[in-house]
């Protein structure tokens, strides 16, 4: 039998409607990067119950499990856990129950499909041969999880694998997949740049160093970067994303924080990037004659997500079969950012990087999707899309799109007996 043949015998057989409940459940209860604990604990009773060797508490909250099921490749398949700190504003009747705290990127989603195909490989163990790895990994919101797994010894504890699968729901219409062959999602990296003034009274701003005037020359500066140091060919975002300073209107502050957010398609364009941004700063505190230079502090480094060209093409050839060639549609290269191609890195396996393909699939209700306005593509920005506070995943159809598409590239993988 084919792989899309094998991948509709083993959903058939699937509890769906059992799973949405799953995916209502974690909905209801979202929790913040690396305070995974009850996600974690549910998704592996789950795979417990399977019959995978599960592993909890690997780099924090992450879940590992272990279906060794006869020779042939190690196939890894992960999905992220966290939620993100915003308020739901859905209106659902399983809307979240925890005030400022809300699954608005799909997690939940990402994680129900995880259960759900490593609950129909195992179900269906007689139609393949191979080892499946089944990874729930913590924080992917603050770039933390991928790395802490790595470095608890995901890949020591546990088989290296041949090939990492892993998926996002998006904004498209539910059943719609996006696939791209090399580079899918940017690098992203935060930058806090701390300016030192010296504070005093509001009346006598010369025996003073305004830091809040410097740090307005400063986010002006900063536009150059992309204007002016980067081909017009070359995409890159600077986003100053939170000024802070100052307590009153007559009082000059000591500091004024700026908070940068980068996002480039290579790892040189983001240290060229970084360069600018010290260079500049420390230029601005001189001009200003500030008492000493800023301090300028990196965090939340995601890398480029760069699908392996042939794994890409080859799970697109079977969601093609699965879910009809017009829904397999060209995706990317996005702006955004995840920490998933860690788990790829040569760094991370000897030097030898391990090949992987991230793909989208579409999570909005097509009523919704018709009625947007706007054609194509442009409608993605009128309906609810992730990181917002009523980002709501058409349930059923949702779960099931990911479940088909993850066990589908598993079985891609996979020798089918
Ligand atoms: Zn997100
Ligand atoms: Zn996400």
């Amino acid at each position: 039998m084919t792989t899309a043949g094998v991948t509709r015998e083993l959903l058939d057989a699937l509890p769906v409607p059992e799973l949405v409940g799953y995916y209502r459940d974690l909905h209801a209860h979202p929790e913040l990067s690396m305070s995974e604990h009850r996600t974690a604990a549910t998704l592996a009773e789950r795979l417990r119950a399977a019959g995978y060797d599960t592993t909890e508490g690997v780099g924090g909250t992450g879940v590992a499990a272990l279906l060794r099921n006869g020779d042939g490749p190690t196939v890894m398949i992960r999905a992220d856990l966290d939620a993100l700190p915003i308020g739901e504003e859905t209106g659902l009747p399983y809307a979240s129950t925890v005030p400022g705290v809300m699954h608005a990127c799909g997690h939940d989603l990402h994680t129900t499909c995880l259960a759900g195909t490593a609950q129909a490989l195992a179900a269906g163990r007689d139609a393949w041969s191979g080892t499946l790895l089944v990874v729930g990994q913590p924080a992917e919101e603050t770039a933390e999880g991928a790395l802490a797994m790595v470095n608890d010894g995901l890949f020591s504890r546990f088989p290296r694998p041949d090939v990492v699968l892993g998926q996002h729901v998006g904004p498209t219409p539910v059943g719609s997949i996006g696939h791209r062959a090399g580079l899918i999602m940017s690098a992203a990296t935060n930058v806090d740049v701390r300016i030192f003034g010296r504070g005093g009274h509001g009346s006598a701003p010369e025996l003073c160093v305004d830091p809040v005037v410097t740090a307005a020359y400063l986010v002006t500066r900063l536009q150059s970067i992309v204007s002016r140091e980067f081909a017009a060919t070359e995409a890159v975002v600077v986003t100053t994303g939170r000024i802070q300073a100052g307590t009153t209107a007559n009082v000059i502050p000591d500091e004024a924080l700026v908070t940068l957010n980068i996002r480039t398609q290579t790892q040189d364009a983001r240290d060229k990037v970084i360069d600018a941004i010290r260079r500049i700063a420390d230029a601005e505190c001189a001009a200003s004659r500030c008492p000493r230079p800023p301090e300028i502090t990196l965090s939340g480094d995601f890398p480029v997500t760069m699908n392996d060209p042939d794994v890409a093409t080859r799970v697109r050839a079977v969601h093609a079969e699965l879910f009809g060639e017009p829904l397999v549609v060209e995706y990317g290269p996005l702006m955004g950012s995840e920490d998933f191609p860690v788990f790829g890195m040569a760094e991370h396996h000897g030097g030898q990087a391990v090949p992987y393909a991230f793909w989208f699939f579409g999570g909005t209700a097509w009523d919704l999707w018709n009625a947007a306005p706007g054609e194509g593509r442009e409608k993605v920005l009128n309906v609810p899309a992730n990181h917002t506070p009523r980002f709501a995943p058409d349930a059923e159809p949702a779960v099931r799109t990911g479940v088909t598409a993850l066990t589908s590239a598993a079985l891609t993988y996979l020798d089918l007996r």
